[in-house]
């Protein structure tokens, strides 16, 4: 069931350093890649079926393939590694285990779009990968990987390992690239898109990390062995993150396609004693999902016909001592604080979103103030700039659908009717 093939060299002795990657056959595949054209290095990721592993899944071929070879203007590459979805935990400890698999990813994409600039944009707080990323650039520079005339293929390229500040909305892909053209990280109007009009106005592909770290396997291994995980439409291996009330957390390498049942068997079950209430398939900004939905294939198509979204894999699983109320009004204090504020759906509709939440968490409110959130919600929901305030709605439409029954008995209780001690999570 498990398909180690991003995390295949995770537990090497020293497996962040050089010679511990090319010990696994890394930079093999930028040799390969560097024989062949660069066109040819885009049309295999396209027909592996590559789909972005950020969230969206917007097919990552097609995407290289946007940008305008035509075009006199300079190319950029830019990694989204800005990963700050609550629940969402796959792409740092992927760059602190093996940050060549990052690496050698951005240097053969930047070479299939001829990009001769790449920027990696990691989230500030995460200020160990970072310099762990520094390190591996360096070490790649110094074998002749980066740099002018890299391997004797004639290709430049300079990779550039930035810090954001800390703001969620910089993981936002036009955000981010006002972050790093020194500007406040505010989300840009789409189209154009950034492939057309990205970074200082020129084409860029923007690509989460583990992305382009799947990049390296697909042109070692060719884009029919890819195929030969996960679903027809939903192709190949991916990071899932299993965090909350399982007795073994953490990152679970296995195809597209597979269910949580079989994931949390794999993660030895949800706590002893206890029981499945909900979880997030893609972290907080997906609509959740309950125990019923067990068996739904964790892939774009499965968790869509669910009512949800896969988004980033962030498997968040909550039993059932866990008071919904709470953590949807937790999660929305949170895109309350994150909203940039740019436009006023999210500014204004986050804000009044956590004072109702906030209401009917102490027991205070009335069956009216759901509707209240529904319609708030509703008009929040496709409104915005960006997706964090489609984000910030979604736990509460579906915890209302789901547990209207729970939000009920706030109100006949006077109160929240659950032991706060009697979750780890929200302890
Ligand atoms: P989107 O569907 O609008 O775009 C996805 C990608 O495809 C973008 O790179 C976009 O530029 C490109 N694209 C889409 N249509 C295009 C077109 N016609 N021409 C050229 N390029 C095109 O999604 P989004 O708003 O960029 O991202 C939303 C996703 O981000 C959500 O699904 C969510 O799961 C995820 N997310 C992830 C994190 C994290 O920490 N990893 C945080 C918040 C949100």
């Amino acid at each position: 069931m498990l398909t180690p093939v991003l995390s295949d060299n995770w537990d090497q002795i020293r497996a962040w350093q050089l010679s511990s990657y090319q010990r696994s056959g890394g930079y093999d595949a930028l040799q390969t890649a560097l024989r062949m054209q660069p066109a040819d290095v885009v049309t295999a990721v396209k027909d592996s079926g590559l789909r972005g592993r950020g969230g969206a899944g917007f097919p990552t071929g097609m995407k290289w393939s946007f940008i305008p070879q035509d075009n006199p203007k300079p190319k950029y590459l830019v990694v989204n590694a800005d990963e700050s979805e609550p629940g969402t935990c796959k792409d740092i400890p992927l760059m602190m285990a093996s940050p060549h698999t990052l690496v050698e990813g951005v240097i053969i994409s930047s070479y299939a779009i001829r990009a001769s600039t790449a920027f990696i944009y990691v989230r500030g707080e995460v200020l160990h990968v970072v310099r762990r990323l520094q390190q591996a650039v360096e070490e790649a520079k110094a074998a002749g990987f980066i740099g002018t005339n890299i391997l004797g293929s004639g290709y430049d390229l300079d990779v550039i390992v930035h810090a954001g500040a800390g703001a969620y909305i910089c993981g936002e892909e036009t955000a981010l690239l006002d972050s790093l053209e020194g500007r406040r990280g505010q989300p840009r109007l789409r189209p154009p898109f950034p492939a057309v009009a990205g970074l200082y106005g020129c084409p860029t592909v923007i690509n989460n990390v583990e992305s382009i770290a799947s990049v390296p396997a697909i042109i070692k291994n060719g884009p029919d062995w890819f195929g030969t995980m996960g679903t027809e439409k939903s192709k190949g291996m991916t990071l899932y993150s299993l965090s909350g009330h399982v007795t073994r957390p953490g990152q679970y390498e296995a195809p597209l396609g597979i269910t949580l049942r079989e994931l949390i068997d794999l993660a030895g079950g949800v706590r002893e004693g206890h029981q499945l209430k909900f979880w997030t398939p893609g972290g907080s900004s997906t609509p959740l999902l309950t125990a019923e939905h067990l068996d739904v294939p964790l892939d774009y198509e499965g968790v869509g016909a669910a009512g949800s979204m896969l988004g980033t894999k962030a498997l968040q699983i909550f039993d059932e001592t866990v008071c919904v109320v709470r953590s949807v009004l937790r999660w929305t204090e949170f895109y309350k604080h994150e909203s940039c504020g740019k436009c006023t759906p999210c500014r204004e509709g986050t804000w009044w979103l956590v004072q109702i939440l906030e209401r009917l968490e102490k027991g205070q409110g009335s069956e009216a103030d759901l509707e209240t959130l529904l319609d708030l919600s509703e008009n929040i929901t496709g409104r915005s700039f960006c997706a964090l305030a489609d984000g910030a709605t979604a736990p509460i439409t579906s915890s209302i659908q789901h547990f209207k029954d729970e939000y009920l008995a706030h109100f006949t209780h006077g109160g929240c009717p659950f032991d706060p001690m009697a979750s780890t999570v929200f302890a």
